[in-house]
């Protein structure tokens, strides 16, 4: 299968037919019955049955040969720097190789590996509009990174944020990871920022590398922030009853990372799904970390939670996608017409001891990707990331 030509050429209408099983997002219906979905503009215009949709008049056409498809991946915890490059292990190219990990989307959690961060406050605000502004400038192979999330310090006032917000910054970075570490003192910011419309998440565990701090159950539950980052620490977990306390005593986002505890995270897990809280668990890798950066983490975080959860793999890419589109405010996350057309299509691996894709995840493998597609433009064929899948989409026109 050849790639079509660049961007350029791909403007117009995607036609994608014989889809074998369509995942929504949507935690309430994960699973379309429908095998063809048309894009136009980058955005979703329709969804249904093939004889029933106008598929004419495609620029792109693609057959998925019986491939799944799920809305992109979203990884809700990242620490980009600048570019496509990570000073925490030198690594070159990392965004790229988890586009073929099936992620469209990133959140940062804070630019915080920055090489000499500046900590001063007009410092860690330029840095923040900067991140921002690069990001959105430049998409390391198509993904979307949402950047620019400062991590804020003693001495911010409400105007900061007021100004952070003016500028284009929607987020913070993980509350803790700066000098404000006590919960009254972070429950005025978080409210200060929320009140300018900027989104907060806290570190919630042991530090993760040095320099970094710890936070507890009562911090997190006092401090407000809108995610409970890393719940399974970013290593080091909390005592699991004070996992427990947070699930139950608040409804902020359940957020579990690949960087942390699996213990802690299947722990998380499984009090979300007895209190009948999914909607608020979404998945992030926390990488670059000091563990590395792990291109197939938000698969291999889909696979851990369903086969060892012992959950739907199909409500698990729910929170994968549609949860993390809804409490991050992005524009795709779910298969709805009006939504950003990015998608991941992928097969069962080959060999693997499940009947089907969903059955393959929920025995613990990870699917074969062979096409990631963002506003509507493959970005890439088969992935070189994941194990090969018996089936791939191919490019028809
Ligand atoms: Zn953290």
């Amino acid at each position: 299968m050849a790639l079509a030509a660049g961007p350029e050429a791909q403007m117009g209408k995607l036609v994608i037919t014989n889809i074998g099983l369509l995942l929504s997002g949507a935690l309430e219906a994960p699973l379309l019955d429908a095998d063809t979905i048309i894009a136009e503009g980058g955005k979703i215009t329709a969804i249904g049955k093939r004889a029933d949709l106008d598929t004419g008049n495609a620029r792109v056409r693609i057959d998925a040969h019986g491939c799944a498809l799920s809305p992109g991946l979203i990884d809700s915890h990242v620490h980009p720097v600048f570019g496509d490059w990570t000073p925490r292990q030198n690594q070159l190219g990392w965004i790229d190789a988890f586009l073929h990990g099936g992620v469209t989307s990133m959140v940062s959690a804070g630019e915080v590996h920055l090489p000499g961060r500046p900590r001063d406050i007009v410092g860690l605000k330029a840095l923040a509009i900067t991140a921002q502004r690069a990001f959105t400038n430049f998409r390391p192979g198509g993904v979307k990174v949402l950047a620019g999330a400062p991590v804020i310090e003693k001495g911010m006032v409400e105007s900061d944020f007021v100004e952070l917000a003016a500028a284009g910054v929607t987020l913070l970075g993980e509350v803790g990871l700066g000098t404000v570490k006590a919960g009254y003192e972070a429950k005025e910011m978080v409210a200060w920022a929320r009140k300018a419309g900027i989104q907060s998440t806290i570190h919630t565990g042991g530090p993760s590398v040095p320099g970094s701090g710890y936070i507890d159950a009562d911090t997190v539950l006092e401090a407000d922030a809108d995610i409970i980052g890393h719940i399974n620490g970013g290593h080091t977990a909390l005592p699991l009853r004070q996992i427990r306390c947070l699930c139950e005593g608040c409804h902020r986002g359940i957020e579990i990372v690949h960087n942390g505890n699996e213990l802690a995270a299947l722990t998380a897990f499984r009090y979300a799904r007895e209190l009948n809280q999914m909607q608020r668990v979404i998945l992030g890798t926390d990488s670059p970390a000091g563990s590395g950066v792990q291109p197939l983490g938000i698969l291999r975080m889909i696979a851990l939670l369903s086969a060892l959860g012992d959950a739907p793999a199909e409500e698990v890419f729910a929170c994968a996608t549609g949860n993390t589109a809804r409490m991050r405010k992005l524009d795709g996350g779910l298969i709805e017409v009006g939504r950003a057309a990015d998608f991941v299509l992928m097969d069962r691996a080959q060999h693997s001891a499940g009947t089907d894709l969903l059955d393959s995840v929920r025995k613990g493998d990870l699917p074969g990707i062979g096409m990631v597609i963002i506003d509507g433009i493959v970005r890439s064929g088969r992935s070189r990331n994941t194990p090969p899948a018996d089936r791939v989409p191919e490019i028809l026109a």
